[in-house]
C-alpha cells in the first residue's frame, strides 16, 4: 500500500493496483478499498473519504452517489461529475425446477454471461464465471465450444456478487459461498480474479466474505496454482481432474499436455492449507471413458498424501456432446472403492440441469440488442 507510486503516467502500482492519475469516467466497482482511497486524494478529499466510499458500494451495497449521506456534499459533487457506479444488466433470470437460478448478465459490448444461484438449506452458493467463453476446450464442457471471447474485469467479476445480493435481499437471504466455477478458467484472468477476491475478501472495507467460503477451481494451471497459494488469500482450492492416466486426461483435457498429472499433483501438494482445509477434487463421470473400478484405484493412489476431498459429476449432457452418463450403479461403485480407502467423496448432481446453468452447460448467445433493452 505504501510502496506505490501515483505520479502522472505510471498507471500500475508495483502491487498490481491500478492508479488512476487522471480520474473521468473511471467506474467505482472493482476498484480495490485502497484505490478508492486514492481516488479521493486524486480529487482533492482525504483517505478517510475513499475508506467511506468502500464501505458504502461493498459493506452496504449503496450504489448511489446521492445516497452516501455522510460524504460530504462537494465530494460527493466532484465524484460523480467524474466516477461512473456500473454493474453489468441483470438481463435475465431463469429459474429452475429444482431451486436454482440462472443469471444472464448483458456486458458492456454486448457479450453475455451467467451465473448461477444454488440455495441448499442454509447455504446459498452463487458459481461465478471469469471470463467470456473459455479458451482451454475440455472436450466434455460445452462452454470450451464457445472458444474465448475476453476475460471479465475485476469489477465485472464482483458484480455477479453484488447483484444477487441485491436481487436475494428482497427475500431477505445473501450469498453465502462463491465458487468459481462458471463461464472461463479463473486462474488464465489470473490479475482480475485476485483482485476480486481480495474486494470480496476485504473483512473491513470489501464485501467481507470469509475466504473458507470461496473456492476457485481450474483445469490446473500449475505456475496459477503456485502463484495463487503465495497470495495469502487462503481461498479454497479445486482442481478439475477428470482422469487418471494421461493419456486419457490429455484427450480430455488438452491442458494436461502442458502440465501433466504428476506436475499438477506436485503443484497441489505445495498449495498451503490450513489445518481444516482440504483440496477440491472435481472428477466429470464420462461413461466407459473415465468410469472403471481401476480408475478409482488410480485415483486413491493419486490422492495419496494430498489432503483431498472428491466431488464426482455425473456427466450433463448437452446437444452434440460425445459423452454419456454413466449409470447410477456404476458411480456408485465408483464412489465405494474411494470410500473405503477412506477418500471423501460426494456424488454431486449438479444443479439447473433444466435451464442449462448445469456444470459445463454455460454458454450464452451475444446480447445484440441488450444496450437498448431496458
Ligand atoms: N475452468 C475451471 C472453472 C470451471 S468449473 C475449471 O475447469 O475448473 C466447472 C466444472 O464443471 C469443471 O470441473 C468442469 O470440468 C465441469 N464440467 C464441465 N462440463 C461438464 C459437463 N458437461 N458435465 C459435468 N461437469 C462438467
Amino acid at each position: 500500500m505504501e510502496n506505490v507510486c501515483t505520479c502522472l503516467g505510471q498507471n500500475v502500482g508495483r502491487d498490481g493496483r491500478d492508479i488512476l492519475p487522471f480520474v473521468s469516467n473511471v467506474n467505482l466497482i472493482g476498484l480495490l478499498p485502497s484505490e478508492l482511497e486514492d481516488l479521493a486524494v486524486e480529487l482533492g478529499a482525504s483517505r478517510y473519504r475513499g475508506r467511506q466510499l468502500a464501505m458504502w458500494l461493498y459493506r452496504k451495497s449503496v450504489f448511489d452517489l446521492e445516497a452516501m449521506s455522510d460524504l460530504p456534499k462537494d465530494f460527493r459533487q466532484e465524484l460523480a461529475g467524474r466516477v461512473v457506479v456500473e454493474m453489468p444488466e441483470l438481463e435475465r433470470e431463469m429459474p429452475s425446477a429444482d431451486g436454482s437460478r440462472k443469471l444472464v448478465f448483458a456486458l458492456n459490448g454486448g457479450s453475455r454471461i451467467s451465473s448461477v444461484l444454488m440455495p441448499d438449506d442454509e447455504r446459498i452458493t452463487l458459481c461465478v464465471s471469469t471470463q467470456v467463453g473459455c479458451g482451454f476446450a475440455c472436450g466434455f464442457c460445452l462452454t470450451g465450444v464457445m472458444g474465448l471471447e475476453r476475460n471479465l474485469t475485476a469489477g465485472e467479476i464482483v458484480s455477479q456478487v453484488l447483484v444477487s445480493n441485491r436481487l436475494l435481499e428482497k427475500e431477505s437471504r445473501r450469498v453465502t459461498h462463491i465458487v468459481f466455477m462458471g463461464m472461463g478458467e479463473p486462474l488464465a484472468n489470473y490479475a482480475a480474479v485476485v483482485k476480486a477476491l481480495r474486494i470480496l475478501t476485504d473483512a473491513k472495507l470489501g464485501v467481507a466474505y470469509s475466504p473458507r467460503r470461496i473456492t476457485v477451481s481450474t483445469v490446473g494451471l500449475v505456475p496459477g496454482i503456485d502463484k495463487l497459494g503465495r497470495e495469502d488469500l487462503k481461498v479454497n482450492l479445486a482442481i478439475s481432474l477428470h482422469a487418471t492416466t494421461d493419456e486419457v486426461r490429455s484427450r480430455l483435457m488438452p491442458v494436461n499436455r502442458s502440465f501433466d498429472l504428476a506436475t499438477l499433483l506436485a503443484a497441489v501438494k505445495r498449495y498451503p492449507l490450513t489445518s481444516r482445509q482440504r483440496v477440491f477434487f472435481e472428477y466429470v463421470m464420462l461413461e466407459d471413458v473415465n468410469d472403471a473400478l481401476d480408475d478409482a484405484q488410480r485415483l486413491v493412489r493419486l490422492l495419496r498424501g494430498v489432503k483431498a476431498k472428491v466431488n464426482l459429476i455425473p456427466f450433463n449432457d448437452w446437444e452434440g456432446a460425445r459423452f454419456r452418463r454413466p449409470p447410477l450403479a456404476r458411480i456408485l461403485a465408483f464412489q465405494a472403492v474411494l470410500l473405503d480407502a477412506g477418500v471423501t467423496t460426494t456424488v454431486r448432481w449438479s444443479k439447473g440441469e433444466d435451464i442449462g446453468a448445469a456444470c459445463g452447460q454455460l454458454r450464452e448467445p451475444l446480447a445484440v440488442a441488450s444496450a437498448s433493452a431496458s
